[in-house]
């Protein structure tokens, strides 16, 4: 499986007037990658996760996914949101069985699914709560267990952990890692930081803003297992204070600062 995007370019208009967000954007994302994609705000990283979802249509180029076609949302591709938009009046199981309840599997299957991925997220204890009754962080499991559960090809995060608090978050970090490790599923996560992205990404893309463009590509040359401790080496440090200046001289050149 690829996923690529071809020469994309993606434009809104506002009241007549049309503002280019992404430029000729070539990516390609490999079986089982784990790409971190950073920016400053407003440089298009959540258009880019928009386009790939099928949630809008780019205004130029192509994306394909194994050859196919992007053309709308589709269950080989998985989206999770900072604020994971669960179903209130559904229990946490109930939630994780959504999207299976709209594939052709039989009940058995299903139920095998909300076990298994409820287990892999910790959350098999939680399994009746309702969302109003979780933390920020146990929301955050749910919404990615629900899109685990559909098996899908490419597991999109647009700042997921962005609202959580650092200790909380760093556990989320833990998780989705052993997630990708136990699901070989490719992951593709927008951040705005860089030291989320140095420390979960097998390769991490620097957009450059207005319009947005690859700006860098970089491969994350760490150990392939890795816990929190790495965060503290030198190796870490060194490459997410390279990214960080990449991100800021994108920025300055933006606001057209010296
Ligand atoms: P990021 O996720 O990096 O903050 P976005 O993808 O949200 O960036 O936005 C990129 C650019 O596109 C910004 O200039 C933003 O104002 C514009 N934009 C994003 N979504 C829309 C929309 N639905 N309508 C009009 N402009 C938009």
């Amino acid at each position: 499986m690829t996923l690529q995007l071809k020469a994309i370019a993606k434009d809104y208009t506002v009241r007549g007037t049309t503002t280019r967000a992404l430029d000729g954007i070539d990516l390609e994302i490999a079986l089982g990658d784990f790409v971190c994609v950073v920016g400053a705000s407003g440089s298009g990283k959540s258009t880019l996760l928009s386009l790939i979802a099928g949630l809008t249509p780019p205004s130029e180029g192509m994306i394909t996914l194994d050859g196919d076609a992007v053309t709308g949302p589709g269950p080989d591709r998985g989206l999770v949101f900072q604020h994971g938009a669960l179903y209130p009046w559904r229990s946490v199981e109930r939630n994780v069985a959504f999207g299976l309840e709209l594939l052709s599997l039989d009940k058995e299957e299903r139920a095998r699914r909300v076990d298994w991925y409820l287990e892999e997220t910790g959350l098999a204890g939680l399994r009746k709560s309702l969302p109003k009754q979780l933390s920020g962080g146990q929301k955050q499991r749910v919404a990615i267990a629900r899109a685990l559960a559909c098996e899908p090809e490419v597991l999109l995060l647009d700042e997921p952990f962005g609202a959580l608090d650092v200790q909380t978050k760093e556990d989320m970090q833990v998780l989705i890692r052993q997630v990708w490790t136990d699901t070989g599923t490719t992951v593709l996560m927008v951040t705005h930081d860089v030291e989320e992205a140095v420390f979960l990404g097998r390769r991490v893309v620097v957009l450059a803003s207005d319009p947005g463009r690859v700006a860098a590509d970089i491969t994350v040359e760490l150990p392939g297992e890795r816990d929190l401790s790495v965060k503290r080496t030198p190796e870490f440090l060194a490459l997410r204070a390279s990214i960080e200046d990449l991100v800021r001289e994108q920025h300055r050149g933006h606001v057209g600062l010296s």
